[in-house]
């Protein structure tokens, strides 16, 4: 469902089917995607299979029908995970950078892929790794299946193990071409393309983490006394908790008014119209986010800190929180992003 509308669903959930359907439309995701932030646990929430979402909608725009036969119903149904895996210690924000080499064997039937890759989400227990590899003309993305030569190991993040966060090596791994996904030498395509889906699900889970945050201020607020009352009959205490509803209500409202353009436009239309606005859509959300954990750890005081007790979602949050600003962007490079793409729009000769 978090992968969105397609044939995919069919025969694997056969009874399911047209009940799912119904919840693969955007606004469903969104939904979905939010329910799973409610339950305040980051780390814990992209080991629910995060990687999925990420890695396998190029196997599904891009895969032939053979491997989508093989791979879909064993990552679907859980049996066999799969993970994205583009970044390297290389290249992060700057892709174009990656090493990770894929070089045709002599009778052209088989890439030998050596390389490494980091902070892989799910490569702990990943089964297939989409790969974004160098090679003789350009970028190209290959599907890896776990066996001789790949290796991965934990990186221990200020989150939850159980996230998979992974160092991935590949040293000689063979791997039929079939399992190129889209064209060769056309692996930037393949790798842009999935960009604002999952920036989106990032701002569904931002935005419903800060609320559930709000939340908390608020009961914490009216329990806690000091100094005979209430903290939030303090002035500066009501500010904070202004700042903090102002910023998620407009990150959500914000939010759904983009899900229902992406709802109504083709994956082109997106890119085109869509990617500078969700760029600039996610800065607002993770700079929102880390005000209001800032905001909220000064609300709760000593328990703001501390891992276990009332406040413990707040200090999970704002030792979490960093993480939506890095990854599948970092939040400089999507606001500049947003800002380019609106100069482009503007007519050449554009006077006050
Ligand atoms: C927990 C976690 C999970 C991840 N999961 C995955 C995954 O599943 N698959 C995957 O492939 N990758 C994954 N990543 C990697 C992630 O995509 C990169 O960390 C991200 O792209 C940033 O790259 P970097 O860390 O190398 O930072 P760098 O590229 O070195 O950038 C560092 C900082 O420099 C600034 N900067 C860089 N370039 C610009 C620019 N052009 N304009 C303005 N400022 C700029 C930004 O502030 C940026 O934050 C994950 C990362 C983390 C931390």
């Amino acid at each position: 469902m978090r992968m969105g509308p397609g044939k995919h669903l069919k025969g694997v959930f056969m009874s399911l089917h047209d009940a799912l359907l119904q919840f693969t439309r955007l606004p469903h995701q969104l939904i979905i995607t939010q329910e799973f932030a409610r339950c305040g646990q980051r780390g814990y929430g992209d080991g629910m299979m995060s990687g999925s979402v990420i890695g396998l909608p190029p196997v599904l725009n891009f895969g032939s029908e053979e491997i989508k036969a093989k791979v879909v119903p064993d990552v679907l149904s859980g049996r066999k995970p799969i993970c994205l895996a583009i970044s390297e210690a290389f290249a992060g924000s700057d892709v174009a950078g990656l090493r990770t080499s894929a070089v045709k064997t002599e009778d052209g039937k088989h890439w030998i892929i050596n390389g490494t890759k980091k902070w892989i989400t799910n490569g702990t227990f990943a089964h297939y790794f989409t790969v974004g590899c160098k090679t003789e003309d350009g970028f190209t993305v290959i599907l890896v299946e776990r066996g001789e030569g790949v290796e991965t190991k934990a990186i221990k993040t200020s989150y939850s193990p159980s996230a998979g966060t992974a160092f991935v090596t590949f040293e000689n791994v063979k791997v039929p071409v079939e399992n190129t996904l889209g064209p060769e030498g056309s692996g930037i395509f393949v790798m842009l393309s999935n960009f604002n889906h999952e920036r989106w699900v990032m701002c569904c889970s931002s935005a419903r983490s800060q609320r559930l945050i709000v939340e908390e201020c608020l009961l914490w607020t009216t329990q806690r006394k000091a100094f005979g009352k209430p903290l939030h009959s303090q002035a500066v205490i009501r500010s904070k908790l202004a700042a903090m509803i102002a910023r998620v209500e407009s990150t959500q409202t914000w939010l759904e008014n983009l899900t229902y353009q992406m709802n109504n436009m083709s994956y082109k239309q997106q890119a085109a119209k869509l990617a500078g606005p969700i760029g600039l859509l996610k800065m607002h959300a993770t700079r929102s986010a880390q005000e209001t954990a800032t905001d909220a750890v000064q609300i709760f005081g000593g328990r703001g800190i501390t891992r276990t007790g009332m406040g413990q979602f707040i200090e999970h949050y704002h030792r979490t929180v960093p993480f939506d600003a890095i990854l599948g962007g970092a939040e400089d490079v999507l606001g500049d992003l947003g800002v380019r793409q609106a100069i482009r729009g503007m007519p050449k000769n554009a006077r006050l």
